[in-house]
């Protein structure tokens, strides 16, 4: 007999496990399927976000800066060290004890809470029956009265391009080279492109990056995407319009190199790498995870789809984070798996997809929430904008990081904040700010009228929102 719960969720990444722990604090009889396995091939929580994508990227990144700066950030504070050296393993050693501190932080949550954890991979039947193969291949079945399916996303390849798991890789490659490359090749100008990309360029690698649009970072305001572009271009080398047409692992000189063929509006040119990353995108990952008769629907791109509560359409099936609609991002899954406990358990539970914040964790940083002046001029609403740069900051300009700016876009009549866009120091966090005046509807004034610290960067927001009004002080408006 299948042991039944209120209930099961598939999947324990950001959106799965934060729902099982509000699903068990509201009473719920919880089990959370997952069938991720860490280095040490043991099952761990935590999905791609904490193994192999948010935390593992974010401490490379930090030690990776670390060296950056000791090589050229340091000099102007009279600070100098001798033969600064990189040692890659231990670098991995302490990204991996990160990544083992949260994903064992997660079991640990799981028991005081009394979430059930279940290792393998789930499928949900019709009737609201979720059969599980477990890593040994014996197939158990659950059942229960919500089932939330949380299985999240896998990275796209392109065709003809596989990935190898050494030479061509994805993000989890990505995260685990044993040396510096000499030679990166990275396709697709994204978020995970330009944050790698950046991981190993300052490490020493030399890097390329081939991005198939003419613009940069289409999602951004066209302001901050240039001002951003500005920045990167002093690190990596990106070639906008590059269209790949095929890449090769191919043996030059006893040693496997990466061969890249692509075209852009001069001709074709072929390079070669040590390694390639791939990072165009991400699909919901789906596939077998819905019995032909489950009754749940997929859209044209592997999505579950939902409305706007997360509800699938049938009776007690849910579905939440990358493996439906909206922004693939962490902390949009984790809301969204929130809220869904709370509607099972009979609260209100509510997502605003149109508040939620981008974050790019590249140097500078990139940050953004609301619409784009693009977006809104498209959508023929009048809008007031109001910028500032970190160049007149003084904290900014003691921290040695001078650059980007803050934009805010109001409402021309009623002076709402629609949109808050930033590239900077610390925008990451300074965007919180911007996200919680959207959330209470506030406007430019509200942000011009609150006193904010002094030195810090959030004055650049408080002068964006003087700028609005064009009263920003400490520089012409
Ligand atoms: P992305 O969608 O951010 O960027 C992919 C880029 O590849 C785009 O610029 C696209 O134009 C380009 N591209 C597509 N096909 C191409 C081709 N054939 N040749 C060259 N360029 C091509 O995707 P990503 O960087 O792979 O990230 C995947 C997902 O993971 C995103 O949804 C992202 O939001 C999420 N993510 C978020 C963060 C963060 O929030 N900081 C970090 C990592 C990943």
């Amino acid at each position: 007999m299948s042991e039944t719960y209120d209930v099961v969720i598939l999947g324990a990444g950001p959106a799965g496990y934060v729902a099982a722990i509000r699903a068990a604090q509201l009473g719920l009889k919880t089990a959370c399927v997952d069938n991720f396995k860490g280095k040490d091939g043991k099952p761990a929580l935590g999905g791609t976000c904490l193994n192999v994508g948010c935390i593992p990227s974010k401490a490379l990144l930090d030690s990776s800066r670390q060296f950056h700066n000791l090589l050229h950030g340091f000099k102007d504070h009279g600070i100098s060290a001798a033969k600064p050296a990189i040692d890659v393993a231990t670098m991995v050693g302490r990204k991996d004890r990160i990544v083992k501190q949260f994903t064992g932080g997660i079991a640990q949550l799981f028991k005081a809470n009394k979430v059930t954890p279940v290792a393998g991979t789930g499928r949900l039947l019709p009737g609201r029956k979720v059969e599980v193969t477990g890593h040994d291949g014996k197939v158990s079945e659950l059942a229960a009265t919500n089932v939330i399916i949380a299985t999240g996303s896998v990275p796209f390849e392109l065709p003809g391009i596989p990935f190898d798991g050494e030479h061509i890789v994805d993000n989890v490659g990505a995260l685990d080279f044993s040396e510096v490359p000499a030679r990166l090749g990275v396709i697709g100008a994204g978020v995970i492109g330009l944050e790698l990309g950046s991981v190993w360029r300052r490490l020493g690698a030399e890097v390329v990056v081939l991005e198939a649009m003419d613009s940069f970072l289409a999602a951004a305001d066209a302001d901050i995407a240039k001002a951003a572009k500005r920045e990167f271009d002093k690190l990596l080398d990106i070639r906008l319009g590059a269209k790949v047409a095929r890449a090769e692992v191919k043996k030059k000189k006893g040693k496997a190199v990466v061969e890249v063929v692509y075209a852009d509006k001069d001709g074709e040119h072929t390079l070669e790498f040590d390694r390639l990353l791939v990072s165009v995108g991400r699909r919901a990952a789906t596939d077998g995870v819905l019995a032909e008769d489950a009754g749940v629907r997929r859209d044209e791109r592997g999505r579950i789809e939902v409305d706007g509560h997360c509800w699938t359409g049938v009776e007690g099936v849910w579905a939440v984070g990358d493996c439906v609609r909206g922004p693939m991002l962490a902390h949009k899954a984790s809301e969204e798996g929130i809220a869904v406990a709370e509607l099972i358990a009979g609260l209100p539970g509510h997502v605003n997809l149109d508040t939620v914040p981008w974050v790019i964790y590249t140097e500078p940083e990139v940050a953004w929430v609301g619409r784009t002046e693009k977006e809104l001029k498209d959508a023929g609403v009048p809008y007031r904008v109001g910028t500032f740069p970190f160049a007149a900051i003084g904290r900014a300009v003691a921290m040695n990081e001078p650059h980007g700016m803050v934009k805010m876009i109001a409402h021309a009549e009623t002076d709402r904040i629609l949109g808050v866009h930033m590239v900077g120091p610390n925008v990451s966090e300074l965007i919180a700010e911007c996200v919680v005046a959207m959330e209470f509807k506030g406007s430019s004034e509200d942000l011009a009228r609150i006193v904010h610290a002094h030195p810090t960067l959030s004055e650049a927001v408080h002068e964006a929102a003087l700028a609005v009004d064009k009263r920003a002080i400490h520089k012409g408006n």
